[in-house]
């Protein structure tokens, strides 16, 4: 059991998910991160991955031992400060995979296609004065993942019956069957089309670089499901304005949920807002994960996935 008023939910839930935390916890209420800790001798906290945890509100509260964080990435917790007071850190991965990918796929495809753009034709009655552009076909593109880890491995098994080829890259050769690059830009050169599947972190921070869309090409597309910050979207807006690219489809940015406007004119972009893991579905397994973590927390259980690095 988890002791009533023992969890902080820091930010804000959509109902949702408040709904499943409120059926399994009586937590306290912070919405504003920015704010003062609320007094009382709180033990773990809960949180979403699109808000920042400040160390600052951690170091208020020297009962924390424990965060909870609904999201598989865990770039909005302090963790070195976490790990330096050996307060533990859970995440959610797997649950949200099938979300990711199918809308992963779907932007690939809209992207491709131009199925926003084609449904506005219509809707302009524009169709009815000269006949839709002609697009491109994705059978027999070469399409490559930066990160092939769970999301990653999971979008190749959805794209292998699309007729492609497969590759990847990131820090280790996998034992599957794709071509391995060990550069990003290397795979990007080869590659028609780009995802981005990797975690944020000091390594993978603007690792597409000007010279890497150079690489991808004027016929290449980048698609971002990963973390904005992955993406130098200074290079990346100059590689759109300057048709270096064909296009790119974007579910993160540097900046949420203000994107740089520059990419609201451009026409060859596909703009979601964060809606990688948005399906009730997935959002209620993301949130019972984290309460299960919390619960195998209070029992002094071994975490269901516990952050380790
Ligand atoms: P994961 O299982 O931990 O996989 C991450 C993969 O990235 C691993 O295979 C890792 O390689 C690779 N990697 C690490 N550093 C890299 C680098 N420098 N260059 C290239 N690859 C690198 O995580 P996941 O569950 O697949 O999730 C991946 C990320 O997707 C999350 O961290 C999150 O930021 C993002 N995400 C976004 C949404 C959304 O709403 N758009 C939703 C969920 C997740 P190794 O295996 O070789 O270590």
């Amino acid at each position: 059991m988890i002791p009533v008023n023992s969890v902080l939910l820091v930010g804000h839930f959509p109902e949702i998910m408040q709904a499943e935390v409120d059926r399994r916890l009586t937590p306290i209420h912070h919405p504003d991160p920015q704010a003062p800790a609320p007094a009382g001798n709180f033990q773990a906290i809960l949180i979403r991955s699109n808000t920042k945890l400040p160390e600052a509100l951690v170091k208020q509260i020297p009962s924390i031992r424990m965060v909870a964080t609904c999201g598989v990435g865990y770039d909005n917790l302090p963790l070195a400060y976490l790990q330096e007071r050996g307060i533990k850190a859970s995440n959610t991965p797997g649950v949200l995979n099938d979300a990711v990918c199918e809308l992963a796929i779907g932007m690939m495809l809209a992207l491709l296609r131009r199925i926003p753009e084609a449904q506005e034709y219509v809707k302009s009655t524009a169709w009815s004065k000269a006949p839709f552009r002609v697009t491109t076909t994705l059978a027999g593109k070469k399409v490559g993942i930066v990160g092939m880890g769970r999301i990653g491995q999971d979008l190749a098994k959805r794209l292998e019956p699309f007729k492609v080829e497969i590759a990847y890259s990131g820090p280790n050769k996998k034992s599957l069957p794709y071509d391995y690059y060990q550069n990003v830009h290397d795979l990007a050169k080869t590659c028609d089309i780009l995802f981005l599947a990797c975690p944020a972190t000091p390594d993978t921070d603007k690792m597409i670089t000007a010279e890497v869309l150079e690489a991808l090409g004027p016929a290449g597309y980048l698609i971002n499901i990963a973390r904005g910050s992955v993406v130098d979207e200074d290079a990346l807006l100059d590689a759109l304005q300057h048709k270096k690219i064909a296009g790119a489809a974007l579910d993160v940015y540097e900046n949420e949920p203000n994107p740089n406007a520059a990419f609201l004119n451009l026409d060859n972009v596909l703009l979601t807002p964060h809606i990688g893991s948005a399906t009730s579905e997935t959002r209620i397994a993301m949130t019972n994960l984290a309460v299960d973590n919390l619960e195998a927390f209070f029992k002094q259980q071994t975490l269901p996935s516990e952050v380790n690095n």
